[in-house]
């Protein structure tokens, strides 16, 4: 047993990349009425980078990916957040602390924070999407000194779908860290803005020249936060996609995850807009 625990989980993906580790679920948070953040103790360390993805399984149900939400450099629980969307979804939703799920990964190639260094950088998610987007924050919130500014953009259907509340003010509070939401249709007692995430792009402050935009979101989302992005002044080689388009193996063999010779699983599932732009599926 003491052996056991002493492997890493690279160590379990070398044996058998198909083995998911037996995993407890800790603590189930409730973040909206469609989202839930799973905090689970994995029997080993699962250190991951920021923007890579797990397989989580849901024994007798089925398997998909998800991307942790929690911080790479916190790796005793993992985070995962999770949007109710379907067949295993609705599944997760069910679940209680003390129950077991099975993770496998990570996977893909998480985001270039190297290239990030010393640039100012614009976050951009659209509901669930900030899931993915809060590990980068928590990466970036790790190394604060490194980054000239972080600017969080935020748009959710209405305001109780807006995930993550708890940590807004937080957030705030960080030296050159400024974070805005917004709602597609306020709910009365809504004082926020009202509109869609791209009106937040509009006039950001942010230097050009020196700067990543980041935005995780549904496709259509991805879309015209892309086209927003490139009409303000942001050159495709400073866009970067979290793209998670329905995939299955994970590991480029299945095929379903591909833009032009890209496979998202393990090139991505985090890309560089001038590098697949040119492709005619790019949001779906
Ligand atoms: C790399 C990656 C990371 C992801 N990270 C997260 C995350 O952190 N949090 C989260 O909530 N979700 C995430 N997803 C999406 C998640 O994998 C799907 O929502 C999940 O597979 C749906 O499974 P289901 O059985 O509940 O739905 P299904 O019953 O399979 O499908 C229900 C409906 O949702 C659609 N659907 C299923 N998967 C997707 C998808 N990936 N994109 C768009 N539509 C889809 C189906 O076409 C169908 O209409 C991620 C996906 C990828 C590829």
């Amino acid at each position: 047993m003491e052996k056991m625990l002493k492997k890493t989980s690279q160590e379990y993906k070398m044996e058998n990349i198909y083995y998911p580790l037996e995993t407890k679920v800790l603590d189930v948070i409730t973040e909206t009425p469609t989202i839930k953040t799973l905090v689970l103790k994995p029997p080993v360390e699962i250190p991951f980078k920021a923007g890579q993805f797990m397989q989580l399984t849901i024994f007798g149900v089925g398997e998909a990916p998800f991307t942790p939400s929690s911080s790479p450099y916190h790796l005793e629980t993992m985070e995962i957040t999770i949007l109710k969307a379907g067949h295993l979804t609705e599944a997760v939703h069910q679940l209680k602390a003390g129950d077991n799920v099975g993770l496998r990964g990570p996977f893909g190639k998480g985001f270039p924070l190297e290239k990030f260094e010393g640039k100012e950088i614009l976050v951009v998610g659209g509901g669930v999407g900030l899931a993915p987007l809060r590990a980068l924050l928590n990466d970036l919130f790790h190394n604060l000194n490194k980054y000239k500014r972080v600017s969080i953009k935020y748009g959710a259907r209405n305001p109780s779908e807006l995930s993550f509340q708890r940590q807004y003010d937080d957030w705030k509070k960080l030296l050159h860290v400024d974070f805005e939401c917004t709602v597609d249709r306020s709910d009365g007692k809504w004082s926020g803005k009202v509109g869609l995430v791209t009106e937040l792009l509009e006039n950001t402050g942010i230097d050009l020249n020196n700067s990543y935009a980041v935005s995780c979101g549904p496709e259509i989302m991805l879309k015209f936060v892309t086209l927003k992005l490139l009409s303000v002044g942001f050159k495709p080689e400073q866009i970067y996609l979290s793209m998670n388009r329905k995939m299955s193996c994970g590991m480029g063999i299945c095929g379903r995850c591909n833009i032009g010779p890209y496979y998202l699983c393990k090139d991505g599932p985090d890309m560089n807009y001038a590098k697949i732009q040119k492709y005619p599926d790019v949001f779906g």
